[in-house]
């Protein structure tokens, strides 16, 4: 129990399936259900879709490294702990068996050497699939620095691999993971990247096929530990989709750490920061948004607005683009209208096959017609020089909360 509450401790800093950022609950006193606070188990989405509880944990926390921004750097001062493949696999049926969990999220810090971390990770995951017949979800976070041939292994057990580009510039990367080498993180991503597609195209053709990674592989960006902007983190999101066919980029708001190395910032970024970059590679991958016109979005400095959302700061920004039409407009438009979501404008594409749309038929698809108003023209409406109003950015905006002293 002991080994077990400090490796699930140390792996909630790997946000790739985080729930972090929330408040903190628990109900230690008796009275309710559940809890925040606990580590180990987290949820995340299977590539179907499913959301699964994941036992999420440390295979050790021992670490021949010293990347400035972990809790599990060598010069750091925590307890450490380890666990055997074996008694992972042990942990991982028997939680399943009692159904607390579906699937298992395994990292690791690096003990002796990467190759000799890489091979047990891989083993855990052999072994349950091997040796147990087990069918569940396992996401193995695999570390660049090992042996090629055994990256590209860990994708013939697990669902989804990962590799941790951590920071989102090359030099952030030097000055604070000085062990680690931004070429060899490329290029055990690109290794991944070939393995899975050559993997799909066998499975195309022949049945037999092994399976490689049917989850694909995803990746993890620390925010607010360097100084780079976000027009910055968006390129290179952009260029990680772009180049290694990445499921998703995760993008993780630094939180300051016990005994945190003096070259990070004191401070957490905002989380609203967090989120933003979010909304924008959201932009990126489902609404049709060219990386640069998401930077567009941006202020002079490179950073996105945090008191309103990067598709409205880009909307009011190019106001000559609007009003648009919701009866006539092109799909690719109505994408770029402020409040309207995939799922509203699918269901404006189907319902206008039928009938000329008003306002109010909009306003049953969105939480709040108020902020698409100067952007859209219905039947029954038409938004005249509310469009060019000097203050429509004011109008727009949520107004500020006054924040608690003592929270
Ligand atoms: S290699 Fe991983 S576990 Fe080790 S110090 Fe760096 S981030 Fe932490």
């Amino acid at each position: 129990m002991e080994r077990l509450a400090i490796l699930a401790d140390a792996a909630k800093y790997d946000a790739s399936c985080a729930s972090s950022g929330t408040t903190r609950r628990n109900s230690r006193d008796g009275k309710g259900l559940g809890s925040t606070t606990g580590m180990g188990i987290c949820h995340a989405y299977a590539p179907d879709g499913r959301c699964i509880s994941l036992l999420k944990l440390l295979l050790t926390n021992h670490c021949i490294f010293d990347c400035h921004y972990c809790v599990n750097r060598k010069s750091a001062n925590g307890p450490r702990a380890a666990f055997t493949p074996d008694e992972v696999v042990e942990l991982t049926l028997a939680f399943y068996r009692r159904n607390y969990i579906e699937g298992l999220f395994l990292s690791s810090g690096i003990r002796k050497s990467s190759s000799a971390t890489m091979e047990q990770l891989i083993e855990v995951a052999r072994k349950l699939r091997q040796e147990h017949g087990f069918a569940g979800y396992i996401h193995l976070k695999t570390i660049p620095e090992a042996e090629p041939e055994l990256v590209a292994r860990a994708g013939l057990w697990a669902d989804r691999v990962s590799i941790n580009v951590e920071l989102p510039t090359d030099d952030g990367l030097f000055r604070l993971a000085p062990d680690k080498n931004a070429g060899q993180i490329a290029d055990a991503m690109g290794q991944l990247a070939d393995a899975i597609t050559d993997a799909r195209d066998a499975k195309r053709r022949f049945k037999s096929a092994p399976r490689f990674a049917p989850g694909g592989q995803s990746t993890q960006m620390i925010v607010g530990a360097d100084a780079a902007s976000d027009s910055q983190i968006i390129t290179r999101a952009a260029g990680l989709y772009g180049d290694y066919g990445l499921r998703r980029v995760y993008y993780s708001a630094f939180s300051p750490i016990p005994q945190a190395s003096a070259v990070l910032p004191l401070q957490r970024p905002p989380l609203m920061r967090e989120h933003r970059l979010y909304q924008s590679d959201w932009l990126m991958r489902f609404y049709g948004y060219a990386p640069e016109e998401v930077r567009q979005a941006a202020d002079e400095s490179g950073m996105l607005p945090l008191e309103i959302d990067p598709k409205l700061a880009w909307a009011l920004r190019f106001r000559e683009q609007f009003p648009v039409d919701v009866n006539r407009a092109p799909k690719e438009m109505l994408l770029r209208v402020p409040g309207l979501g995939l799922r509203a404008v699918q269901a404006i594409l189907n319902a206008r096959r039928q009938r000329r749309l008003t306002l109010a038929d909009v306003g049953r698809l969105t939480v709040s017609i108020k902020k698409l108003r100067p952007f859209l023209v219905t039947a029954d409406w038409r938004p005249t020089a509310l469009i060019d109003a000097a203050d429509l950015r004011a109008r727009l905006t949520p107004p500020p909360r006054q924040l608690e002293l003592f929270a």
